[in-house]
Formats: C-alpha cells, structure tokens, sequence
C-alpha cells in the first residue's frame, strides 16, 4: 500500500486534533508532511515530534524560538508566521486539513488547492467569504475539495451516485443551541457563560455560542449554496433537538435521503481522509430503538435573526459573505466582552451589511478584495460596537 502524504493546518484545534487521532490509529496508511498551529506550542511539537512530521509551523512570528526549542533533537523543520502556513500547506503532499479558525483560513486554502492538492475542508469561513473563489482554483488546478463540516458532509455522502440536477432541496439541521427554550424576551439578558453551554456536545466557547444565536447554521447556509451551487430556495435549516440527522437532501421525485450518525466529527473527517473508500472508524453505533424518537420544528426566524440574514447574503452574492463573517467575528467579540447583549449581535450584523459601501459587496472575488471586504466591515462593526457600548 502506497502511503499518503498528508498535511493538517489547525493540527492544535478540535477538528485537528480529532483528524490526529485518526492518523495514529492508520499510522502506516499516512506519512505526515506540515503540522500547523498557533500559540499552543508544546502540543504542536509534541505532535509533529511523534507523527514524524517534515515540518511545523506556528501562526506567531514572536513563538518561533519557543517552537525551536521544543523541536530541538527531532529532525522537525520549524516554521513562523502566515507566509510560513502558506508555504507549510503548498509542499508536496496528497491531502491537506484546512481546520484553521476564522477568515486566516482562506490564503493557505487556496495555495493548496493551486498545489493541486486534495483539500479537506472543514474551515467553512472559507467557503462564506470566497466561495467562487475557493472553486474556481480547485477547478483550474484540477483539485477537489471534500467537505468536513458534518451538514455538509452528509450532504454530499447522500449525493453519492445522484446527479445534482436532480436536487430539489437541502435541508441542514440545527440543535438549536442553549437558548433554544428560552422565552425570545430574556435573550438580551443572557451571558456569554450561557451561550457557551451546549445542550448536546462540547466545543469550542465561539462556535457554541454561534450556535445559541445560529450564526453557526447561517454561516452553513451559505456554505451549502456555494458548495452544492444550488440556489438560495433550495436550502432550508430546520431545528433538529437530538442532532443524529445531519443534512436531509430532497429529490425531484419525492424521495428525502437523510444521514445519521452520533455526533462525532470523527465520521466526517474520516470519510474525507479515506475518500473515496470507506474505513472502519471509531465512532458509536446508533441504537435506533434505544433512541426512540426524532423532533423537528421550523426555526423561528424573530429568535434566530442570523438565518434571514444569511439568506439575505446568498441574494446578494458577491463579497457579501466576507462582510457578513467578519462583521459576525466582531459581534461575538462585543458579546464576549460584554460589550453588547446577545441579540445586538445581529443588530450590528445587519447594520454593517446595510452600510457597507456596495462597491466592496461588487468588487471582483480575488484574495485581495476578500481581504479589503474583511477589513472595511471589521472597522465598521467596531465603530458600531462603540457606539451601542458609549
Ligand atoms: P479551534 O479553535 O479548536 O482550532 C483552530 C486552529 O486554528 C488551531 O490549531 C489554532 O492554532 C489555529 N489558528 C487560530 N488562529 C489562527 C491564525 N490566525 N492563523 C493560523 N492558525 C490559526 O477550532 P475548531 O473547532 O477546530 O474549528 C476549525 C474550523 O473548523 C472552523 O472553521 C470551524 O468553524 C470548523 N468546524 C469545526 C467543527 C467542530 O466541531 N469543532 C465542526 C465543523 C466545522
Ligand atoms: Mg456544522
């Protein structure tokens, strides 16, 4: 059996951690190439020490000599600062993670997929600011992209075989995060402590409190439009409290394929990493009998404003939804820091999008015009967080 070279960027995250843990247990299946990570240093030399990784990469110019300590007596290359991932994600490799967080995600992205690399994706930022961006460099360079994001990667397990014109709809499913119960008037209250309760599973404190206000689910909305190229109709979310069906795809003649599984990101990335086989993987086996009973209910958009807005991004199209992640980013830090309540979040959102000079929104989708889009609705949603906090 051939090994495959393989690359994590966010290897020190939920997700490339996870990713980590599937390598370990297929060792002979891989040999890993760049490992990358930020400020938690001793994990990522810990584990490109272990994997036998060529390189290791932290996002912080400033830890380079901590990283080189840590990796003294290996034969791990070390690596600093975003040119650095840049580099770490175009060697010669078969397969890379994009598990960074955030809008940094994009550049190393892109420069796999102009490697020729096949890029598993679970930074879905990436898809929400450059979509068209992010495909047509897959397709130039004869590269493919498999979704991570488990919506998603069920989604296209159930497209499997199917041909895409025969797609009526996609609906993605939402837990409804912490405040799914809760009365809509008592939301201005609630603390970023709240938020970051999950009522089904542990992540990180960000994406838990996206998924209270469903900033989360309307950053998935999008993805699926840019991923699947269906149409905004098409896609709907719907609140889904048990979380074992992951995506429903519906087909022209009627027929709604749903994936189950436990929710555990390890069947996702697995299905990516072995793709297009499929591999034993350490993942629960649902007991259906055991579970008894699945519930569904319309999201109720006064309550999760998040989701008219996505569905006001996909109209718009362009760099819209580069505007709309990095106005988001900035809420949920007014948020965090208790500087805006809760439901101002999407205020502020909204606001951004409805100001932001149309020009940024129609500027042509290259790396640089994300990148300005990004800066211009960061600097207006500040300005706004400001003013709401005075
Ligand atoms: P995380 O915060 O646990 O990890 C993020 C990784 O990115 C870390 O390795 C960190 O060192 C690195 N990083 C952070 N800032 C960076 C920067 N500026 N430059 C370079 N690297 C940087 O995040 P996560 O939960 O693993 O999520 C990663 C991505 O996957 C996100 O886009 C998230 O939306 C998506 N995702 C996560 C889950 C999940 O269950 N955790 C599910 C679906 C999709
Ligand atoms: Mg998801």
């Amino acid at each position: 059996m051939t090994r495959r070279r393989i690359s994590i960027l966010g290897a020190t995250g939920s997700i490339g951690q996870n990713t980590i843990d599937l390598i370990r247990r297929d060792s002979k299946a891989f040999d890993v190439v760049a490992l990358t990570g930020a400020s938690n240093i001793s994990q990522l030399a810990c584990d490109a020490i272990d994997l036998q990784a060529e390189v290791a990469v932290t996002a912080h110019q400033d830890l380079l000599p901590d990283l080189k300590s840590a990796l003294a007596g290996s034969d791990v290359e070390a690596g600093a600062g975003q040119t650095a991932i840049v580099e770490a994600a175009t060697r010669s490799a078969d397969w890379v993670m994009s598990a960074i967080v955030g809008a940094a995600g994009l550049a190393p992205g892109l420069a796999a997929l102009e490697a020729g690399t096949t890029l598993a994706l679970a930074n879905k930022e990436s898809l929400v600011c450059a979509g068209g961006l992010l495909l047509e460099t897959a397709r130039k360079n004869d590269a493919c992209i498999l979704p991570v994001d488990s919506e998603h990667s069920a989604v296209f397990q159930s497209l499997v075989g199917e041909d895409i014109e025969s797609v009526e709809r996609i609906i993605i499913t939402a837990s409804g995060g912490a405040f799914r119960d809760w009365p809509i008037e008592k939301l201005a209250q609630a603390t970023p402590e709240q938020a970051a309760s999950h009522p089904n599973w542990s992540m990180g404190q960000r994406i838990t409190i996206d998924s209270a206000s469903m900033f989360n689910k309307a950053l998935e909305l999008i993805e699926t439009k840019e991923f699947f190229g269906v149409s905004s109709d098409q896609i709907e979310a719907v609140v889904h409290p048990e979380s074992l069906i992951h995506a429903f795809v519906g087909f022209r003649d009627g027929a709604l394929m749903a994936h189950v599984g436990p929710h555990d990101m390890r069947h996702a990335i697995g299905f990516a990493l072995n793709w297009p086989k499929r591999k034993q993987l350490p993942v629960e086996r649902l007991d259906l009998a055991a579970i008894g009973q699945l519930n569904f209910r319309v999201p109720d958009e006064k309550r999760w404003p998040a989701l008219r807005l996505a569905r006001d991004v996909m109209d718009r199209g362009g760099l819209s939804g580069a505007v709309f992640n990095a106005a988001k980013e900035c809420a949920l830090d007014g948020f965090i820091d208790g500087r805006i309540g809760f439901p101002k979040m999407a205020e502020v959102v909204e606001e951004v999008l409805n100001s932001i000079n149309p020009s940024h929104i129609d500027a042509k989708m290259t790396l640089d015009n994300v990148e300005q889009a990004d800066h211009v609705a960061r600097h207006a949603a500040r300005a706004l967080i400001e003013k709401r906090a005075g």
